[in-house]
């Protein structure tokens, strides 16, 4: 059988030995720091602080990836994609994410005011699909940095008047890194000095050469002013995920990421999340980075109470204790005891991490003073 020190139980659970002592007194268990607890002991302990023993090992299930496992193949189904705009300053990301927004979105929708929650659906040929309306490049790095992976295709943007620029380079060093398709969009072909050619020419130095020159790479010429151009964009995006393969299980918890958040006067903490598999429900016990709580109202991208959100949907919702980070991700567990448990661990995890981190940072000061 399995036994741990009080000190060993303690670094499992990421906090100080002290605490678990304490904790241990007020269930009615005397122990020192190196003794050795019985089973029953670690599984009341872990039980309190939300981790599960399982088959005599402690599962960690403060940690996230815990409930970021795969579906097997009979229980999944296709799921729109999830694309990002990159691509440099002025060549025409914000004009691009707009006019698709407005051609295809209030298409059908009654006054069609649209709330800005980071991220919008539009639907071509019957198929949805999920633009991320935050800037690309912010959030490939933030979320990419805390191991969040969030998109599936990246449209790089390219003025063709202006060529290939440092955050085109940028771009699609990001979305090489990410391992996603690329299309690249030749935007303001309406100008007089565009020069597409050009803009093929420059990016096969990049390994991104088109179709007609011998490479794979899909190029598609338009104006995101005049909207010349966008239709071909949305089928191409549609081709690129039906090659992907995309998929997700519905009929399970909910897991994703954060795509923005912030603390509203009158609703609290306010986060959108894309539901990256499973469904989301109004109701739901979740954990969101460092904080917890239950899914109290959720909206969609045209400001609509919805009860649920099905994968590669975004929604905002409220009711978490505080306000997490983009690039955060999120997971729904069985119940709130739980989800409050984990999330109290996390948060204390996080405190502890940044203590220990501001301690290593003076003490590399006290260094170089030296
Ligand atoms: P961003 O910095 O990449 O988001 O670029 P913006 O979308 O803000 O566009 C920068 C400027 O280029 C704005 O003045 C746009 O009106 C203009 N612009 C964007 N797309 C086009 C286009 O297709 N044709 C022309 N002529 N101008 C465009
Ligand atoms: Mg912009």
């Amino acid at each position: 059988t399995e036994s741990l020190t009080v000190a060993e139980l303690a670094k499992k659970l990421h906090r100080e030995p002290s605490e678990v002592i304490k904790k241990l007194f007020m269930l009615g268990v005397m122990a020192t720091i190196n003794q050795d607890l019985e089973k029953e002991a670690i599984e009341l302990i872990a039980t309190d602080y939300g981790v599960e023993v399982e088959e005599e090992i402690l599962v960690d299930n403060t940690d996230l990836d815990t409930y970021f496992t795969e579906d097997d193949e009979g229980s999944v189904e296709e799921r729109p994609s999830v694309v990002t705009i990159m691509g440099h300053v002025d060549h025409g990301k914000t004009t691009l994410l707009d006019s698709i927004r407005n051609t295809k979105v209030t298409e059908g929708e009654a006054g069609g005011i649209t709330q800005h929650i980071g991220a919008y659906q539009v639907t071509v040929d019957g198929k949805k699909i999920t633009f991320l309306d935050t800037p690309g490049h912010a959030a490939f790095t933030t979320m990419r940095a805390r191991g969040a992976q969030v998109t599936d295709i990246a449209i790089i943007v390219v003025a063709a008047d202006d060529g290939v620029m440092p955050q085109t380079v940028e771009a699609i060093n990001h979305a090489k890194a990410a391992e996603v398709p690329i299309i690249i969009a030749v935007n303001k072909m309406d100008k007089e000095a565009a020069n597409p050619d050009r803009v093929m020419q420059e990016l096969t130095e990049y390994e991104l050469v088109p179709e007609a020159w011998g490479g794979d790479t899909i190029f598609v010429p338009l104006s995101a002013l005049s909207g010349d151009g966008i239709d071909d964009l949305l089928e191409m995006i549609v081709l690129v995920s039906e090659v992907e393969e995309l998929k997700a299980n519905p009929n399970r918890n909910a897991i994703g990421t954060v795509i923005e958040a912030q603390l509203d006067k009158g609703r609290g903490s306010v986060a959108t999340l894309l539901v990256q598999n499973g469904t989301l429900r109004v109701g739901d016990p979740i954990v969101v980075g460092n904080t917890f709580g239950r899914v109290r109202a959720m909206v969609n991208d045209l400001g609509r109470r919805v009860k649920d959100a099905g994968p590669s949907t975004p929604v905002e919702i409220t009711g978490l204790n505080d306000v997490p980070q983009a690039g955060d991700r999120f997971a729904v567990l069985d119940d709130e005891k739980t989800a409050r448990a984990v999330g109290e661990s996390r948060a204390q995890q996080a405190l502890q991490a940044q203590r220990s981190e501001k301690s290593r940072v003076s003490l590399d000061n006290l260094f170089e003073q030296m």
